[in-house]
């Protein structure tokens, strides 16, 4: 790692290196431009060292161990274990999580340096739009740049009546546990919520989730929602919705938590895993030092990215939602590249949205309900799972491909899907959304088979009334 005494200056100066701050440094230094990144913690943020990487991995393993668990059983395959149950040492899945977290560290920390940039490991300050003091283990070091371009992401939020600590814990610390709760509570049925309440479901544990909002998933459409429910149901996970979490019962043994009903009851629990959402990371880094306007609570930018102030940009979770890293690694690269002189301004036509639970769910673009909303007439196609090949050969009935597209002219706006595996059907529905695909398009586009990306060109045939394979 590079590593300087005193100070420093340079073109730019990017402030945390999460996806959008790494990806914004990469691409300034590959165009030539003399680059510093100011990292407190470990190179790749929140997304590789506590969130999308670890979480995957984990969510891996859990669907491993669950399907090593379906051999002990009768099931349809003729595929069975005879010796004795399958046990999981969780410590060990951790090292190996930790593992792949510290390859693409080191990967990130590669990158950087072959685009010449240099890395400084501490905590930034900000003094003003042009100055970043740096505290790090060889002491201060002042940082002059032309350009600042702030990415210091997003935290946990935590419930007040709930504080984290004990057996309460955030989506940080359920990422490291080496062992499985007997009785784990999650407080949130959001993405992050989900995929580890169903990776520790399927690595043994009783999982109970609360959720405040009268449905599952409250981002995605409730008909998505509909199917992760059953799902989980499936899986063995209680889901209570409509359901407040108070505060730990007098004997801490579990959660208090308001019903529906208006009725209490006190969950137990071995953990408390509270997921209820992400803020920007607007301490401790000087926000207080520089005049920046807000927009409901994050930084307010423009369409490239600019802040209120002169040469000072900012990127990814402290930008707003959606709080994803390939909105803030494509907003960093668009900010390169307008410090490097290209035109460029962020108008995605749609960032897709993901969630890893079990089966998955995609939506990219506007579901039925927002398109209308909006004032469209709309012709939808949706195709389940059901009736797809390779889902039935793979043993993925259940879901559903959609696509939502204009009436007048058959412009696509939006793609949804659930069902296992759809995450890898996101680039498809992103391309098609971005390259302004009429149903035509896609409905004319020849779809290998067998796979489960035909049920997209069968959802567009059945938006233009003609599916072929129902
Ligand atoms: P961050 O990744 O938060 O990085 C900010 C960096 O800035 C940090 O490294 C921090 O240490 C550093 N920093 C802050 N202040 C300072 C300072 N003063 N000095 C020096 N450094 C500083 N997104 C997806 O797209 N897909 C997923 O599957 C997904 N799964 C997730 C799962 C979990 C459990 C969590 C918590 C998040 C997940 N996310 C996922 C969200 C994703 O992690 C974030 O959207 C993404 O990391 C945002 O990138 P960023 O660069 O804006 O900020």
């Amino acid at each position: 790692m590079n590593r300087k005494k005193g100070s420093q200056s340079c073109d730019v100066l990017v402030l945390g290196a999460g996806p959008g701050g790494y990806a914004a440094a990469i691409r300034a230094g590959q165009a030539g431009l003399k680059v510093v990144i100011v990292e407190g913690e470990k190179a790749g943020g929140t997304c590789l060292n506590v969130g999308c990487i670890p979480s995957k991995a984990l969510i891996h393993a859990a669907s491993y161990f669950q399907k090593v668990k379906a051999c002990e059983q009768d099931n349809p395959f003729g595929i069975s274990l005879g010796v004795g149950a399958a046990t999981i040492d969780l410590s060990k899945t951790i090292d190996w999580k930790n593992g792949i977290v510290s390859r693409l560290n080191k990967g990130v920390e590669g990158l950087l340096k072959k685009a010449g940039v240099l890395l400084i490991t501490g905590w930034g300050r900000m003094l003003d739009g042009k100055t970043c003091e740096v505290s790090g283990t060889d002491g201060p070091m002042l940082i002059h740049a032309d350009h600042v371009i702030l990415a210091t992401g997003s935290v946990v939020t935590p419930l007040p009546s709930l504080p984290f600590g004990g057996k309460v814990i955030s989506s940080t610390e359920a990422l490291a546990l080496t062992q499985v709760p007997d009785k784990l509570v999650v407080v949130g049925g959001g993405y992050i919520g989900l995929e580890l309440g169903t990776a520790f479901a399927k690595f043994g544990a009783e999982v109970h989730v609360v959720e405040f909002a009268d449905h599952i998933l409250p981002h995605y459409d409730r008909e998505i929602g509909k199917v992760v429910m059953q799902s989980l149901k499936s899986l063995g996970v209680t889901v209570s919705t409509g359901a407040a979490a108070k505060h730990l019962s007098e004997d801490g043994s579990g959660l208090v938590v308001g019903l529906a009903d208006r009725s209490e009851v006190t969950l137990p629990a071995d953990k408390i895993l509270v997921t209820v959402g992400r803020k920007p990371r607007l301490d401790g880094w000087g926000a207080d030092s520089l005049y920046l306007t807000m927009r409901d609570g994050f930084i307010a930018i423009n369409d490239k990215c600019q802040t209120s102030m002169t040469d000072v940009y900012a990127i990814g979770d402290v930008t707003g939602e959606p709080m994803l890293a390939h909105r803030a690694i494509a907003q960093g690269e668009l900010v390169a590249d307008i410090l490097a002189g290209k035109p460029r301004r962020f108008d995605p036509v749609s960032i897709p949205a993901i969630c890893f639970t079990d089966p998955e769910v995609v939506s990219a673009g506007v579901s039925p309900d927002e398109a209308t909303a909006a004032g469209h007439e709309l012709m939808v196609g949706e195709f389940p799972f059901a009736a797809n090949g390779k889902a039935m050969a793979g043993a993925a009935e259940t879901g559903f491909v959609r696509v939502v597209a204009r009436k007048d002219n058959h412009l696509v706006l939006g793609i949804q899907a659930v069902g296992k595996g759809v995450a890898e059907l996101s680039a498809a529905f992103g391309l098609a959304l971005e390259m302004g695909a009429r149903l035509e398009d896609i409905a004319a586009t020849i779809h290998a088979h067998p796979t489960q990306g035909e049920a997209l060109q069968e959802a567009a045939l059945g938006a233009l009334g003609h599916p072929l394979h129902i």
